[in-house]
C-alpha cells in the first residue's frame, strides 16, 4: 500500500488561489460574554445563508463558544433546520420584535446542540416587516429586544431573509459583523454591489461598529471549470475579505436540513463538517485580529 506524506507547507495554494493558512485552535474561553452579534446576509435566496448559520453555529458550539442564533427570516428555515415544527411554537422572534410583554428569554429554546440556542421564527414574521415601518427608532427594534442576552453568549449569529428590507437593516443596525455567502455560480456577484453599498450606509447612519467579517463561497465544485472561475472572479473582486475557507457542494447538506440537524451531528466526519469546522477557525482568528473584546 502506498503511503502519502501530508506536510504542511505555507506555499499550499487554497481554492481561493492564495497560501492557505493553517490556523490554530482557539482553545477554550475562560470567560464567556458579551457576544459578538454577526449577520449573515444575501439579498439572494439560496446562496447558503441558513446553512452557514446553523453549522458554523455548531462548529462554534463545539469550540466551548456559547451560540445563539437568531431566525431572523419568515420562511423559519433556520428553525426547522434545527428539528423545530414552526407552527408548534408560541413565541417567536415576532412576539420579541412587537409584543412589549415579550422578552428574549420567552423566545430562546435550546438545541439538540450543547452550547447552542435558537431563536425560531415563522411566517408571523412577514407581517412585522409592515408593522415596524410605522415605529419610533423601526431600525433598532432587534438590537434593543437582543440586548439582555448579550452578557449570556459569545456569538449571537442572525440568518437574515433574502431582502434588504427592514428586518435585514435591523439586524445590520445591531451587528458588529457581517458574514456573505456567495454561491459558486455564475451571477454570484449580481447584486452584491447593491448590498456593499447598503452596508456601507447602515455603517455611515446607523452603526459606525459594522464592518464585514467575510464572503464565504459556497456551494463549490472544483471539477467544473466554471466554478473555479466564478471563485477566482470572487477574489479578484473581495481579495482579503474572502474567507480562505470554502464550502464544496454536496447533497449531505439537504439531507442535513431534512435530517433537522447540523452536518456536524448528522455527518460528523464529512466533509462538509469539517469545512465549517474550519471556517469557525478561520473567523475566531478574524474576529481575534479585529480585536474583538473576548477573543483577545
Ligand atoms: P439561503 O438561506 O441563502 O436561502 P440555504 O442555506 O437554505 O440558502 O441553502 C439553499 C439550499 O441549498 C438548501 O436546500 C440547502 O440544503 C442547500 N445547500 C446549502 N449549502 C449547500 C452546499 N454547500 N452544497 C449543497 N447544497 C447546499
Ligand atoms: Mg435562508
Amino acid at each position: 500500500m502506498a503511503t502519502r506524506t501530508v506536510q504542511a507547507d505555507a506555499a499550499v495554494l487554497g481554492h481561493t488561489g492564495r497560501p492557505m493558512p493553517v490556523f490554530a485552535d482557539p482553545g477554550p474561553l475562560e470567560v464567556h460574554g458579551p457576544a459578538r452579534i454577526v449577520a449573515v446576509c444575501n439579498q439572494k435566496g439560496g446562496v447558503g445563508k441558513t446553512t452557514t448559520t446553523i453549522n458554523l453555529g455548531a462548529a462554534l458550539a463545539e469550540q466551548g463558544r456559547r451560540v445563539l442564533l437568531v431566525d431572523f427570516d419568515p420562511q423559519g428555515a433556520l428553525s426547522v433546520g434545527l428539528g423545530i415544527r414552526p407552527h408548534d411554537i408560541d413565541a417567536t422572534v415576532y412576539n420579541l420584535l412587537m409584543e412589549r410583554g415579550t422578552t428574549a428569554h420567552d423566545v430562546l429554546t435550546k438545541t439538540q446542540v450543547h452550547g447552542m440556542d435558537l431563536m425560531p421564527s415563522n411566517i408571523d414574521l412577514s407581517g412585522a416587516e409592515v408593522q415596524l415601518v410605522h415605529e419610533v427608532g423601526r431600525e433598532y427594534v432587534l438590537g434593543s429586544a437582543l440586548e439582555p442576552v448579550v452578557a449570556d453568549y459569545d456569538v449571537i449569529m442572525i440568518d437574515c431573509q433574502p431582502s434588504l428590507g427592514l428586518l435585514t437593516i435591523n439586524a445590520l443596525a445591531c451587528a458588529q459583523g457581517v458574514v456573505i455567502p456567495l454561491e459558486c455560480e455564475y451571477f454570484a456577484m449580481r447584486g452584491v454591489a447593491l448590498l456593499m453599498e447598503t452596508i456601507d450606509k447602515v455603517s455611515r447612519r446607523l452603526n459606525p461598529k459594522l464592518e464585514i467579517d467575510g464572503l464565504l463561497a459556497t456551494m463549490y465544485d472544483s471539477r467544473t471549470l466554471h466554478t473555479r472561475e466564478v471563485l477566482a472572479n470572487i477574489v479578484n473582486g473581495f481579495g482579503d475579505k474572502v474567507f480562505h475557507t470554502v464550502i464544496n457542494r454536496t447533497v449531505r447538506f439537504p439531507d442535513a436540513t431534512v435530517a433537522g440537524e447540523p452536518i456536524t451531528r448528522f455527518d460528523s466526519g464529512s466533509m462538509g463538517a469539517s469545512s465549517y469546522r474550519e471556517l469557525a477557525k478561520e473567523v475566531l482568528e478574524r474576529w481575534r485580529q479585529a480585536g474583538d473584546g473576548h477573543e483577545g
